[in-house]
């Protein structure tokens, strides 16, 4: 954010998260630790509404950059160009194609390689308005206006995170582990059903969880099937003059908290090998040759694997060990393992550490985000 010249707009509308708590689901903690203690800071986190980003993304951008309300119908490429077809029937001609189309990408079906495969458990996303201010109770959730609650499900298993976006919002999720099958079942149930789904399955979870729920529009709640693809360390996913960024290049589960992270990550990095092979090339961008791209997309694939393969594997191993049902005991190993080596200041963040290519635009203070 720092490097695109937008972070300070995100700063003054998104509070900062300053402790990261685990706990039970009855409420009692096991660890926590301070971000600012956390090894190789300075650390940032905030909550983002994904639509304000969206947003200060592409007003950061040329008036009219961005067209919106347009749905690609299929995509095209070949060494000498690329094209994609709206819905409407208008093709748009491109020199090079990027798929940030997301999990069910168009754009990778047509590139083609392995797909997402369904991780065995679903999560619930909500965010609950409160329009006087969030209520602290700190009986309930110490600290909650600057507070990342981790809350791990007893033996039926589920995980559910709550903070702060703001003052008034908050968001949270809750992880199951459900059959694909059911899960489908849930997912074309009403707004207002998953609501309801939603709060039984979070009735033995802190009351504080329930009430952001209570406090939260139908329309504000969402289901997600969870999935990944496993990936190898250098592999490149594009072909000819398309390519793939974010979840339609790596997707991943939510365990780790970095798709957005690294699909963020990818902008910055695919511009910067774009504007080095131009400017290597010394003529204008229209004539630099195709084969000259192509290998700049396959090296910005390789280096981008190369950061994201380990990151999706610790998060497809976390979300295993999130969501996973125990015994009494297993559930007492389990506390007893985040008591002693969950939410360590050296390792916390480690994974979030990542340069970014120098992009020419005026940055403020770079930081770790997460
Ligand atoms: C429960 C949950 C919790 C998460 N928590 C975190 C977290 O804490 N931190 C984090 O970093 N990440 C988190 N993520 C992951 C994050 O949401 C994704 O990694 C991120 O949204 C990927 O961004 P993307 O732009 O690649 O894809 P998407 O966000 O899926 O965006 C794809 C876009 O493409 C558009 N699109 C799709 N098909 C077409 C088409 N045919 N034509 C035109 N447009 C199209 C879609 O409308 C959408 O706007 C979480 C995910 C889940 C499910």
């Amino acid at each position: 954010m720092d490097v695109l010249g937008i972070a300070d707009t995100l700063r003054e509308r998104f509070c900062r998260i300053e402790r990261y708590v685990a706990m039970r689901e009855t409420g009692q903690i096991l660890n926590n630790v301070r971000v600012a203690d956390c090894a190789d800071g300075p650390h940032e986190v905030r909550g983002c509404v994904r639509n304000d980003l969206v947003r200060t993304l592409s007003d950061a951008l040329p008036q009219g950059t961005v067209r919106l309300g347009c749905s690609v119908a299929s995509a095209d490429f070949s060494p000498e160009g690329c094209s994609v077809t709206l819905d409407s029937g208008e093709v748009i001609a491109c020199k090079v194609l990027v798929g940030a189309d997301g999990v069910y990408s168009k754009v990778k079906a047509v590139i083609g390689g392995p797909t997402t495969e369904y991780s065995g458990w679903s999560t619930y996303r909500g965010m609950a308005t409160f329009k006087e201010g969030i209520p602290n109770r700190p009986q309930d959730i110490p600290n909650f206006a600057q507070d990342f609650c981790l809350m791990n499900g007893g033996t039926q298993a589920g995980v559910a995170g709550l903070y702060p976006l703001d003052t008034q919002r908050c968001y949270y999720f809750f992880g199951f582990p459900v059959e694909q099958n059911e899960a489908t079942k849930l997912k074309k149930a009403s707004n207002a059903e998953k609501k309801t789904d939603l709060a039984q399955r979070i009735v033995a979870f802190p009351k504080r969880l329930q009430e952001a729920v209570a406090y939260t529009a139908e329309d504000d709640i969402f289901l997600n099937h969870i999935g990944d693809r496993v990936m190898e360390q250098g592999e490149t996913w594009g072909r000819d003059l398309a390519t793939l960024v974010g979840d339609a290049a790596h997707p991943t589960t939510p365990a780790l908290g970095q798709g957005g992270c690294m699909a963020l990550e990818d902008g910055p990095e695919l511009a910067a090998a774009l504007r080095d092979v131009a400017q290597a090339a010394a003529v204008p961008w229209a004539q630099v040759p195709a084969a000259d791209i192509e290998k700049a997309l396959r090296e910005f694939e390789h280096q981008r694997s190369t950061r994201c393969a380990p990151l999706v594997a610790q998060a497809r191993q976390n979300g295993r060990r999130l969501t996973v049902k125990r015994s009494w005991l297993g559930v007492l190993i389990r506390d007893w393992f985040i008591r002693m080596y969950a939410m360590n200041p050296a390792t916390q963040f480690k994974h979030t550490i990542w340069t970014p290519p120098s992009l020419d635009v005026p940055a403020s203070t770079p930081v770790a985000a997460s």
